[in-house]
């Protein structure tokens, strides 16, 4: 490695995807810096993944002790105390980012709390606890996303995002929540099961677009069980604060009162003031940063990887692209990470697991499919009155016999799909899939036991 410079290698965010490239790189025995402005763990650790599947586990003891009852318990007469959940949730978040910090030390990368900012293509300007300005032989962009809201609606500065959600002073009593992708409906089962009243407000014609249309229909039709109300096909034209709290008005020529507006609607690239045309990096026409199958931008010495690329926006990509970006540079063993097939959960209430193709897209792709499809209810609520009902789907190409996609919603849909996806990626075949034996009683057994093939018209919803 060359002495020219200060660093062999400087990473811009300890995110997901900055923190393992700095870890490994650093551990090749590289001159390596991380340069975070904020916290170190990035969006996964400190206001995305991480927390909210805590507030996810906090949320769902109210379906918990609903539940018990039908089981012979006696009403669980809970109360839940916000402030005492959010120290908690900050108390682990500090450590989690704690042990970030301690283990890129222990690999020999050096942290430098402050913005960085992009001079030219080997010079790096720090502001803050680090100021100065430092030389690296190669630049790591990892500056992730930030969530997007529309500027010009009147309004829009009494909403919040996921940022605000995190850290709110109480748990609001009416929440709207505008959008309908992951954060959405995962931030509305969270509310919901908390005690809030949701209301969710999207433009189009159903909840998550790009998920498998039955998973769509199913999961709408849950969250409206569990008391969620969903409007759709609607934006905000204005948003009014009184003095009683908030008041949508919405382009359906409704309005209604709401304690908080919780805007959902996409992040993007954190590209902003990073001195990216100094250095000569090129953004793609989506505003991200324009990487090849290796990560590496269109300036020969610098690369990026996780959110800030708008590839796939998960915690595991960010972290495989990261990890082939140092075998492929500092182990000199080319790898490029493979982003077909990345298995996803959404943890809304009831979660879902996916990985693959959804129907719609395999039969763009190959014309026709079959499709295995089951909804039952399942065994945990057996006894509850208004009971839940799980999904199975499987989407398969005739002619190959191939899984092309695996489609779960219910109870554990997140934990079952990591493993479907382990066959997915090998190139299962419905054949082999069939082969397997079941493990009873549980949901997963379904996915295997499926035997008939659906109709369009075989399950009804509703
Ligand atoms: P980030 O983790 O965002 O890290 C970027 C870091 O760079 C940040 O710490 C930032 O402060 C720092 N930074 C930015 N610019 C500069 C600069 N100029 N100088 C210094 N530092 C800088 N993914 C999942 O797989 N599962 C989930 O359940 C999940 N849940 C989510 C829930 C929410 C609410 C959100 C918002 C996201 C969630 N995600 C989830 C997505 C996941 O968090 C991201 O895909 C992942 O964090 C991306 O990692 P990254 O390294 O690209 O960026
Ligand atoms: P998504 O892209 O998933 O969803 C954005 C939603 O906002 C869509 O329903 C979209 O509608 C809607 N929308 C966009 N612009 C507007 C607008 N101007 N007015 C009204 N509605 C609008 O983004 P999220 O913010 O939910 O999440 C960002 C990413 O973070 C996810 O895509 C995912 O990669 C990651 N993430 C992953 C999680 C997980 O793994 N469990 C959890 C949370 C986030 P339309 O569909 O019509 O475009």
């Amino acid at each position: 490695m060359s002495q020219t410079y200060h660093y062999d290698l400087f990473v811009i965010g300890a995110g997901s995807g900055g923190v393992r490239a700095g870890r490994l790189a650093a551990m090749t025995g590289a001159r390596v810096a991380v340069a975070e402005e904020y916290r170190v763990g990035g969006t996964c650790v400190v206001r995305g993944c991480v927390p909210k599947k805590f507030m996810v586990y906090a949320s769902e003891y109210s379906n918990h002790f609903l539940l018990s009852e039908s089981y012979g318990w006696s009403p669980v007469l809970a109360t839940f105390d916000w402030t005492r959940f959010i120290t908690a949730k900050d108390v682990e978040i500090a450590r989690l980012s704690g042990l970030y910090v301690a283990n890129l030390s222990k690999a020999g990368a050096r942290l430098l709390y402050g913005r960085a900012v992009l001079k030219d293509a080997h010079t790096i300007e720090m502001t803050g606890d680090d100021a100065g300005t430092y030389t690296a032989e190669r630049i790591l962009i990892a500056t992730g996303g930030r969530p997007v809201k529309p500027t010009a609606l009147d309004g829009i500065e009494h909403a919040i995002t996921s940022e605000e959600a995190f850290h709110l002073p109480e748990l609001p009593k009416r929440v709207t929540v505008v959008g309908a992708g992951y954060i959405a409906v995962e931030f509305a089962g969270i509310f919901n099961g908390l005690g809030s009243e949701v209301t969710i407000i999207y433009r189009g014609e159903n909840i998550l677009r790009g998920f498998d249309d039955d998973v769509r229909r199913h999961v709408a039709e849950e969250m409206e069980r569990r008391g969620i109300r969903i409007i759709l096909g609607s934006t905000h034209t204005r948003i009014e604060k009184t003095d009683t709290g908030l008041v949508n008005h919405l382009s359906n020529d409704t309005a209604f009162e709401t304690d908080q507006v919780m805007f959902a609607t996409g992040r993007a690239p954190y590209v902003g003031g990073l001195g990216l045309d100094a250095a000569g990096v090129a953004l793609n026409a989506v505003g991200a940063v324009q990487v090849d199958d290796y990560s590496r931008t269109n300036v020969a010495n610098i690369w990026a990887v996780g959110d800030v690329t708008d590839r796939i926006n998960l915690t595991p990509v960010a972290i495989r692209e990261a990890a082939a970006f140092v075998s492929t540079e500092f182990h000199r063993k080319p790898m490029s990470f493979e982003h077909a097939d990345v298995a996803t959960a959404v943890f809304s209430q009831p979660p879902i697991g996916t990985v693959g193709l959804s129907e719609g897209d395999a039969r763009k792709q190959y014309g026709e499919v079959d499709i295995y499809m089951s909804r039952f209810r399942p065994m945990k609520t057996s006894f509850a009155s208004k009971a839940e009902r799980a999904l199975v789907k499987l989407v398969v190409e005739p002619d190959s016999d191939r899984i092309l996609g695996v489609h779960v919603v219910g109870p554990d849909a997140p934990e079952i799909i990591q493993m479907a996806a382990v066959a997915l990626k090998l190139g299962v075949t419905k054949a082999q899939w069939d082969s397997t034996c079941a493990v009873h009683p549980t949901l997963a057994e379904e996915l295997v036991t499926l035997r008939e093939k659906s109709t369009p018209t075989g399950l009804s919803f509703g």
